[in-house]
């Protein structure tokens, strides 16, 4: 029995492998071709300040493909870096995000501030900083309405060599963001080392932070840290009031998440803004 039992559950491990592995597979070959297709676009999340008001958006890539249905961005992005794919990959994101950004400021008049996810691989190609900054010129985007997010294995990978990257961007106004702050390998001296904006604090902490006095704890202390070191700190992840409430009795600047507004396309960016800055036009 013990063996039969024992058999079974290799066999269903190697099943799980081989599965996994032809799935990236197909993700990988099936990604080369999404640009061009036009299976890959942007969809946008709000922002909102302490005060109720609303402060800009993170821009998330999405993909719809025939073959492989609705693959999120964590599945892919991964896979992107890994098969040499994140250089176009990335330009299409800066690219479709500028453009579709500028749509929707100039259908209301009013400019907001833009958050980009930047990869790990992204970040690291050689001419990243240069282009980011040709392609905010192209579009007449100041680097003041923008900011890069980026996350803390990145940093701990390479300071050295991300420290002029960095400084480069910000001489030109562009703001940093760090990441789901809390989960990664971060060191406390590396955020005094590089030249860091803004504390986004993970997830996990906001959805434990109600339950778990730990989580609730630790979810502080990071509010504490990023005031501290003049940072804005912004909650994401936020599903409920009592989150919402929570985290601005901590001192947050910034939240996003469910409890506002999900994720949505720029059509949708548009009414959301405009019904959120003018409810009586
Ligand atoms: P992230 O940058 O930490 O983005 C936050 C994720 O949380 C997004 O998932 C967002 O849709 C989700 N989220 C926001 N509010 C809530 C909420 O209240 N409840 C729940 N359950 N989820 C919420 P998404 O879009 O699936 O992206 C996942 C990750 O993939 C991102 O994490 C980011 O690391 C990466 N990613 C997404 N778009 C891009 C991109 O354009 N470029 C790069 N390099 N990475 C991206
Ligand atoms: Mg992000
Ligand atoms: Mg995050
Ligand atoms: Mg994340």
């Amino acid at each position: 029995y013990e063996s039969k039992r024992l058999k079974n559950s290799v066999h269903l491990f190697k099943d799980t492998m081989q599965e996994r592995y032809l799935r990236n597979v197909n993700i990988e070959q099936a990604l080369r071709s999404a640009i061009e297709n036009h299976e890959l676009y942007m969809v946008y999340q709000p922002q909102i300040t302490a005060d109720g008001t609303f402060y800009g958006v993170e821009a998330l890539i999405r993909w719809n493909s025939p073959s492989l249905g609705n693959v999120p961005p964590d599945a892919f992005i991964p896979i992107a870096e890994a098969s040499g794919q994140m250089p176009s990959l990335g330009r299409y994101i800066i690219e479709t995000t500028f453009a579709d950004i500028k749509q929707v400021q100039h259908s209301l008049g009013i400019t907001f501030s833009t958050s980009i996810n930047i990869s790990a691989r992204q970040l690291l190609e050689p001419d990243f900083a240069t282009c980011f900054i040709e392609k905010m010129h192209q579009k007449d985007i100041k680097g003041i309405w923008l900011t890069l997010e980026i996350t803390e294995s990145l940093l701990i990978e390479d300071t050295p060599s991300i420290l002029p990257l960095l400084n480069a961007l910000k001489n030109n106004g562009v703001q940093l963001s760090m990441d789901d702050f809390g989960t990664g390998y971060s060191s406390l001296s590396m955020l005094r080392m590089l030249p860091i904006d803004e504390l986004k604090i993970d997830k996990s902490f906001i959805d434990a932070a109600l339950t778990n006095k730990d989580a609730q704890q630790m979810a502080q202390s990071i509010v504490t840290i990023g005031k501290n070191l003049e940072m804005d700190v912004v909650a994401e992840g936020i599903e409920t009031k009592e989150q919402l409430e929570m985290l601005t009795r901590f001192g947050c600047d910034r939240f996003q998440g469910y409890y506002f507004a999900r994720p949505m396309d720029k059509e949708a960016l548009a009414h959301f803004v405009k019904d959120t800055l003018f409810p009586l036009t």
